[in-house]
């Protein structure tokens, strides 16, 4: 079997939009509460769910936040079209992150993850 040369690299936090290394999620401050996330240099919007089982909910709180905190414009919004969305496995006590692939039947297990939404436009509110 083949390895790679360097496998740490793997579990660098890289931006899955980008590929720079993201800092380990923080408390952000919204309208309605707040959420572990933050925000890469890049511009995309990382929120993290510690069992990998409100990923809806973390969804939006990534998207609302990256529609500063406009819920109407978030969920006006479509995937592919205005923004795309990237599901990571993460562990934020070593904010390292898993190479593996996010899948359905991985769903199942409680497992830390980072959603990561970047909108297609920078200035998405001047669409309208
Ligand atoms: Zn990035």
């Amino acid at each position: 079997m083949k390895q790679r040369e360097d496998k740490s690299v793997l579990y660098e936090p890289r931006c899955p939009f980008c590929r720079e290394l993201f800092d380990r999620p923080k408390e952000i401050d919204t309208e309605l509460g707040s959420f572990l996330g933050g925000v890469c240099n890049c511009g995309a919007v990382y929120s993290f769910d510690p069992t990998g089982r409100n990923l809806g909910e973390t969804f939006m709180e990534a998207i609302s936040y990256a529609c500063d905190q406009d819920w109407d414009l978030a969920m006006s919004l479509e995937s592919g079209t205005d923004y795309e969305e990237i599901i990571i496995n993460y562990d934020i006590r070593t904010h390292t992150v898993s190479p593996r692939r996010v899948n359905f039947l991985a769903m199942r297990r409680a497992q830390g993850r980072l959603f990561f939404v970047k909108l297609k436009r920078k200035n998405i509110k001047a669409i309208d």
